[in-house]
């Protein structure tokens, strides 16, 4: 019976068109707010409560598996380079959207006043520099939690990368039966671990109309009305970078079609967009990019938990979009000293950013501080940050699966070539 059914992909798609129209007839039912927020609620627990275990055994059979310890730093260093070429391209994109459709510029006047902001353009240039320094020096200091159990109570995922990878390494460091041990049993707990989440997306279609629903009904169609060209806008961006930009990139660095890696990739990105939530959506990719790319667990095991934690390209790209859109609101002309700082801002907070629903507002917040505009222009942009957080999270998980593809056919390996129907292919 169950196998008569579509292919995952297609029932979560189906799933989300349903809840568009769900959530846009049932927007004054409390019954049904009420059922999808429970329902909702249900799939994304069943998804965090596989993250920590997840995180920490992908790492731990990554570094066992890795051949030697050169190979860690080689995989780190590319990976470290996809970061920073994607994330800065992306930031690129979004900045030359706001530049060219000005959405903070109403009939040739700062947009401000029509949003209903408080400050005026002559107060918010007198204002000094913000301490946005302690705040980057913050994701510094969450590298090294002080207690690795809190860390992981609190789903501090830098924190227990950190401690994974050292872990892990001095575990492959081990001899002999020991080592053997300690392989065997981290390979153990990642099976089940997969095979958890297999299980809990069969659910997916389900937890993603009531995650898509409950936002639709809640936010509806009111909130864009002045804020549409700033939406289009971000909304053109992740776009132009999901369609065009990273494909290219999977092109012509990992050699595969990315339009192929795109649609193999479908359930993670649908998951991404229900949840918000790239932590939330891990067990899935590690499972796409393994299963339907043919990407080793070593190579995705070590870049996809470290990317889904600081490689965040829709993030950067958002985050830069909005301290313009402010900016402009403002009537603020960004020197390109300024532009320069928000660019070079986006790029280090995405990584400081946890990959969890409106993590960036805290980053947009850092940003404004920093080139001294007021916090109160966060709460401008809140009304459409629910739905560009879905589509955001979308490209932040796209792109960690393209370096996972990327790094992996530096490494040798390649994507795709075991089962060319794999795209295709169910994984539940
Ligand atoms: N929700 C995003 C993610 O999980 C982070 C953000 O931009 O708010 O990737």
């Amino acid at each position: 019976m169950l196998s008569r059914l579509p292919a995952l992909h297609w029932q979560i798609a189906i799933a989300l068109v349903l809840a568009i129209a769900a959530g846009f007839l049932l927007d004054d039912s409390a019954t049904f707010l009420a059922v999808a927020d429970f329902l909702g609620e249900l799939f994304l627990n069943a998804l965090r409560m596989l993250i920590v275990p997840l995180i920490v055994s992908s790492m731990m059979q990554a570094m066992l598996n890795l051949p030697a310890a050169s190979a860690v730093g080689r995989l780190g260093a590319r990976l470290l380079g996809w970061i920073g070429l994607s994330t800065l391209l992306a930031v690129i994109v979004g900045m030359l959207m706001i530049n060219t459709f000005q959405p903070g510029v109403i009939d040739g006047q700062p947009a401000g006043e029509t949003l209903g902001l408080d400050a005026s353009t002559a107060q918010v240039t007198e204002r000094v520099e913000g301490a946005a320094t302690s705040d980057i020096a913050d994701i510094f200091l969450r590298m090294l939690p002080p207690n690795i159990v809190g860390a992981a109570v609190e789903t501090q995922m830098l924190g227990l990368i950190v401690f994974s990878l050292l872990f892990g390494f001095f575990a492959s460091r081990l001899r002999g039966e020991l080592r053997d041990q300690q392989y065997r049993f981290w390979q153990g707990v990642y099976e089940i671990m997969l095979q958890i989440t297999a299980l809990v997306m069969r659910f997916a279609p389900i937890g993603v109309f009531a995650l898509v629903g409950a936002t639709v009904a809640k936010t509806g169609w009111e909130a864009f009305g002045p804020l549409l060209v700033f939406f289009g806008c971000v909304a053109g961006a992740l776009l132009l970078h999901l369609l065009v930009v990273l494909p290219a990139l999977v092109r012509v660095l990992g050699g595969v079609s990315g339009f192929r890696h795109l649609q193999a990739m479908m359930p993670a990105l649908l998951t991404a967009f229900s949840t918000s939530s790239s932590a939330a959506t891990l067990p899935v990719s590690l499972d796409c990019v393994q299963r339907r790319a043919g990407v080793s667990p070593s190579t995705s095991g070590f870049v996809l938990p470290l990317g889904a934690t600081v490689n965040m390209n829709g993030t950067a790209l958002y985050e830069c979009a909005a301290a313009l859109f402010i900016a402009q609101a403002y009537g603020l002309d960004l020197s390109l000293a300024s532009q320069f700082l928000v660019v070079m801002l986006a790029l280090l907070t995405s990584v400081g950013v946890a990959g969890v629903p409106s993590a960036s507002l805290v980053a947009i917040a850092v940003i404004l501080g920093a080139i001294g505009l007021p916090l109160e222009g966060v709460g401008l942009i809140l009304a459409v940050d629910r739905i560009l957080d879905m589509m955001r999270t979308a490209v932040n998980v796209y792109g960690d699966t393209c370096g996972a593809v990327i790094i992996a056919r530096g490494e040798g390996e390649s994507p795709y070539a075991a089962d060319p129907d794999s795209a295709s292919a169910d994984h539940a």
